[in-house]
C-alpha cells in the first residue's frame, strides 16, 4: 500500500468552482468547492457521472482553463496559464493525419526549445518506452486505436512531465487493447520507468480505476466536486480475480449509489416541499429499464444482481448501468444498495405483467414519483384545447440545471408518457398535447 504521507505535495486544488454563462443571464455552475490534492508518486483516479465536470477540472489543473473561483498551487506556486511539467492525454487521439509518429510525438516538445538532436532522441525514447519501436515512420491512418493512443501517451510523456493527466484514455478502445496499455502502464509504473512523478486520470470504470489506482475519489454531479475517498490497499500487480479484488469494486459501487441516491433523495425531497417538479432524469428510454428489468428477474440473478456482475453481464459500464438504476429506484421498481440491485415487488409485477397490464403499473408509478410528469398533464387537462408549449417548461427545467440535462428530462419525459398513455409530444409545434386514447390516472 502507497500510503503517501510523507510525499511531496504536487498540485494543490483548492475551493475551485467554474461556472459559464447560460441563456437567461444566470450562471451554470458546473464545479463548485472542488477540492484535491495530488502527492508525488501516486496514481489518483477520479470517478464520476459523464456531464460531472470531470474534464473541466483536468483542463482547469493543466492550466488551459482558469476557474471561476479558487485557486490551484502548482508545485507550490499559483497556477497561471499552461503548466511547465504537466501534460495531458485525451480520450480521442488528437494526433496530427501529416505528421508521423516521430513528429506527433516531437511536437510535446516543440515549445520547450529543445535542440533538435535531443528532441529526436527524446521523442524515440519515449516511442521505444510504449511500445511503438520500429513505427518512427508510419502515419496515425496506418496505426490501430490502441497504437494511436499509444502516440498521445508518447506525446505527453516525451516532455518528462511531472503530472500526468489522462481523461479516460482507454475508453475509446476496445476492451482487449484497452486492457493491453493498461497493463502495459502499470508495468512501466512499477518498474519505475515511466518518466513522471504521478498521475491523475479519470474514468468512469470502478474495475479500472480499482485495478490502476491508489487512491480514487469519488466527483458528485450537478455541480461537480469530490465527495469521497477510497484508498486501493492492494499491491500491484493486482488480480481482478481475487475475491478481496471484487469485494473491494462492490464497495465501492456501493460508495458510489450511496453517493448518488443521497443526492438523489435530495433533490426529491426538494420537489415534494416547494412543489417544484425539477428533478433532472437521464435519457433512458422504456426499453433500457424494461431489459434490465428483464436480466434482473432472470436467472441467474433471480432479483438480485451484484452491480458489476450485472453491468459485465450486459455489457455496460457504470455511465449506462447507474442511471437505469436510479430512474427504476425513482419508480421503485428496484432498490440499489451495497452494491447490489435488487427488484421489488412492484418491479417484479410490471416484468411479468403484459402489454396494457404492464403500461398501467407503469403509468400509476409515474404519475405518483415524477412530478414533472404530472405538472405536465396537469396543465393540458385544464387548457381546453389540451395542448401546451413545451417551452415553458423548458425554462423552468434550465433555471435548475443545464441545457443538456433540460433536454434530456423532457425527452426522457416524452418517451415514458407516450408509452404509458399519459400525453404525446408534437415536435414541430414543440406542444405537449393530449390524445384521445391517453389515460388518466384512475385507468
Ligand atoms: P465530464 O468530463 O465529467 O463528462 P465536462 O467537464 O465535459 O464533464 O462537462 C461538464 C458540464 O459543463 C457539462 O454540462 C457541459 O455541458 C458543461 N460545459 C463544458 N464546457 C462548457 C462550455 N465551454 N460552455 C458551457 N458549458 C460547458
Ligand atoms: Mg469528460
Amino acid at each position: 500500500m502507497n500510503t503517501n504521507t510523507n510525499q511531496e505535495i504536487l498540485i494543490d486544488v483548492k475551493n475551485c468552482q467554474q461556472s459559464y454563462p447560460k441563456d437567461n443571464n444566470s450562471q451554470l455552475i458546473v464545479l463548485d468547492n472542488v477540492e484535491l490534492t495530488i502527492k508525488s508518486g501516486e496514481i489518483v483516479g477520479l470517478l464520476g457521472r459523464s456531464g460531472s465536470g470531470k474534464s473541466t477540472l483536468l483542463r482547469i489543473m493543466a492550466g488551459l482553463l482558469s476557474p471561476t473561483k479558487g485557486e490551484i498551487r502548482w508545485r507550490n506556486k499559483l497556477l497561471q496559464g499552461p503548466a511547465e511539467g504537466i501534460a495531458m492525454v485525451f480520450q480521442s487521439f488528437a494526433l496530427f493525419p501529416w505528421l508521423t509518429v516521430q513528429d506527433n510525438v516531437q511536437i510535446g516538445l516543440e515549445a520547450k526549445r529543445v535542440p533538435k538532436k535531443e528532441c529526436q532522441r527524446l521523442a524515440e525514447e519515449a516511442i521505444d518506452l510504449i511500445g511503438l519501436g520500429g513505427y518512427e515512420k508510419a502515419y496515425p491512418k496506418e496505426l490501430s486505436g490502441g497504437m494511436r493512443q499509444r502516440v498521445g501517451l508518447a506525446r505527453a510523456l516525451v516532455v518528462h512531465p511531472d503530472l500526468l493527466l489522462m481523461d479516460e484514455p482507454f475508453s475509446a478502445l476496445d476492451v482487449l487493447t484497452a486492457e493491453n496499455l493498461r497493463t502495459d502502464l502499470i508495468d512501466l509504473w512499477v518498474e519505475k520507468k515511466l518518466p513522471v512523478k504521478s498521475i491523475l486520470m479519470v474514468t468512469h470504470s470502478i474495475e479500472e480505476a480499482v485495478l490502476m489506482c491508489d487512491r480514487i475519489l469519488i466527483f458528485s454531479s450537478n455541480p461537480g466536486r469530490v465527495v469521497k475517498e477510497i484508498a486501493v490497499p492492494f499491491p500491484r500487480p493486482r488480480n481482478r480475480e481475487a475475491p478481496a479484488f471484487r469485494q473491494f469494486v462492490d464497495r465501492v459501487y456501493t460508495l458510489l449509489t450511496q453517493t448518488i441516491s443521497n443526492n438523489f433523495e435530495e433533490k426529491n425531497v426538494n420537489t415534494v416541499n416547494n412543489q417544484s417538479p425539477f428533478t433532472a432524469l437521464p435519457l433512458i428510454s422504456m426499453s433500457l429499464m424494461m431489459g434490465m428489468l428483464e436480466a434482473l428477474l432472470a436467472e441467474p440473478y433471480s432479483g438480485k444482481a451484484d452491480m458489476p456482475q450485472l453491468a459485465q453481464s450486459l455489457q455496460m459500464e457504470l455511465d449506462d448501468l447507474l442511471p437505469i438504476g436510479e430512474a427504476l429506484q425513482m419508480l421503485k421498481f428496484a432498490v440499489m444498495a451495497e452494491g447490489d440491485i435488487v427488484l421489488s415487488d412492484l418491479g417484479k409485477q410490471l416484468v411479468n405483467a403484459e402489454n396494457e397490464d404492464r403500461k398501467r403499473i407503469f403509468r400509476h408509478s409515474v404519475f405518483k414519483n415524477v412530478p414533472l410528469m404530472r405538472a405536465i398533464r396537469d396543465v393540458l387537462d385544464e387548457r381546453p384545447n389540451h395542448k401546451a408549449s413545451a417551452e415553458r417548461f423548458r425554462d423552468e427545467l434550465q433555471d435548475n440545471m443545464s441545457r443538456d440535462y433540460a433536454r434530456e428530462t423532457l425527452s426522457t419525459i416524452i418517451g415514458w408518457a407516450r408509452y404509458a398513455e399519459i400525453f404525446d409530444f408534437d415536435e414541430e409545434a414543440d406542444q405537449f398535447f393530449l390524445d384521445k386514447d391517453d389515460k388518466t390516472i384512475h385507468d
